[in-house]
């Protein structure tokens, strides 16, 4: 397993949700499914409500370099991802 955020091997934590649909982003439906695990170090962040941080985090930990647009976009399309995951956890912004 990988943690859902940043992709760091063998999370340790799993923040239980509702299943909601993430984004059709690719032009087709994406469902998050009823669990999303965590590594430690995001998972301090979630705890801390510290989204941006954890955005900060997601974005750098990326394999692939985003020009300065790009990085705006996946931001964007990182915190309303997380936006639905906080509701999703029961979790009030
Ligand atoms: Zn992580």
């Amino acid at each position: 397993m990988i943690c859902d955020f940043c992709s760091a091997e063998n999370p340790t934590r799993k923040y239980d949700c509702l299943p909601f649909l993430m984004d059709n982003l690719l032009g087709f439906e994406q469902w998050s499914d009823s669990a999303w695990a965590a590594c430690d170090p995001c998972a301090a962040l979630i705890d801390a409500g510290a989204w941006e941080v954890l955005i900060d985090k997601v974005t750098a930990t990326f394999p692939i370099s985003f020009t300065p647009a790009a990085c705006r976009e996946y931001r964007r399309y990182l915190r309303g991802i997380y936006a639905k995951l906080k509701t999703a956890m029961g979790q009030t912004a």
